[in-house]
């Protein structure tokens, strides 16, 4: 099915939907994105995307030519012209067309790009057993080299430990950060539990602030479950009585194995299924 994508304030069949090959987006992955979700029509937590993507655009000093309200209302015009319902939206501010050089400041105009298309999820299969992982050689980006907190156009990080865990066969890997600590997953956060508590790497762990991992610990503290920000290392994980992963994509996910050892039982636990079961309401109440 044809979309309607949305550049510049105009919506265009997608076939027209085209940008330079000089944009510095494509040439250097100078950019920012993001990645949302819609469910009922309503996409969710689109505030706070949008503020993570000029957060973003702001750390790599390109600046958005529109308002953060005007950006809100760009996506829901994209989700409407499109009639998505349920449905995946991807959002993009790129640096714009320059010259073959690196110099930012020879871009004039930031293209920004709204995408709202069905979205692909994990089988079911995966939700009801749990995934197995394995932890990736490739370590996160080095938090002064390009901070993880920027959702950036240029994903090679990521892409280099997914492609690890897919040669082993596994749709998610875990990263570990610069210090050997636990990091997250190529396109997920990760979580804990542990003796009833959950714990969650904090951010100087060098991560991407998730939408969803921040609306799964304000679930977990409504449920009265003690959550912990703190440095994790794959000891923690080798001995936690259970793990799950959280993204927008992905909602909660178990995770079952890592590395071929069996987390806790080698079943989905209690405080996973009820924290998934408490997203699922949240996103579709
Ligand atoms: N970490 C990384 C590296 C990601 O790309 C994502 C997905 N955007 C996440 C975590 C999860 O973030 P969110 O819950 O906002 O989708």
């Amino acid at each position: 099915m044809s979309r309607q994508v949305y550049i510049n304030g105009q919506l265009f069949p997608q076939e027209e939907a085209t940008i330079s090959v000089f944009d510095h987006g494509l040439l250097y992955g100078d950019g920012v994105f993001e990645g949302l979700r819609a469910y009922g029509g309503k996409i969710f937590r689109l505030e706070q995307h949008v503020r993570r993507l000029y957060e973003s655009a702001k750390a790599i000093c390109l600046e958005i030519p529109l308002s953060e309200t005007e950006m809100c209302q760009a996506h829901n015009e994209t989700i409407a012209a499109n009639d998505i319902q349920d449905g995946y939206i991807r959002s993009i501010v790129t640096r714009g067309a320059g010259t073959l050089g690196l110099d930012p400041n020879r871009c004039s105009n930031p293209q920004v790009i709204i995408i709202a298309d069905a979205i692909t999820l994990y089988p079911d299969e995966l939700y009801e057993k749990g995934l197995e992982i394995i932890t990736a050689s490739t370590i996160r980006n080095h938090p002064a080299a390009l901070s993880p907190r920027i959702k950036s156009l240029n994903y090679l990080n990521n892409i280099l430990a997914k492609m690890e865990g897919l040669q082993a066969g596994c749709i998610e890997a875990l990263m570990l950060n610069h210090k050997g600590e636990i990091a997250e997953c190529t396109g997920d956060n990760i979580f804990l539990v542990r003796d009833g508590v959950l714990m969650t790497p904090p951010m100087d762990a060098g991560i991407l602030g998730g939408v969803t991992r921040d609306a799964v610990v304000e679930l977990a503290a409504e449920a009265g479950i003690e959550v912990q920000k703190v440095t994790l290392t794959r000891h923690d994980l080798f001995i936690a009585d259970e793990c799950f992963l959280t993204g927008t994509a992905a909602e909660v996910i178990p995770v079952v194995k890592v590395d071929d050892r069996t987390i806790g039982s080698g079943k989905p636990g209690p405080v996973t299924l009820d924290l998934k079961e408490r997203f699922h309401k949240l996103t579709r109440s």
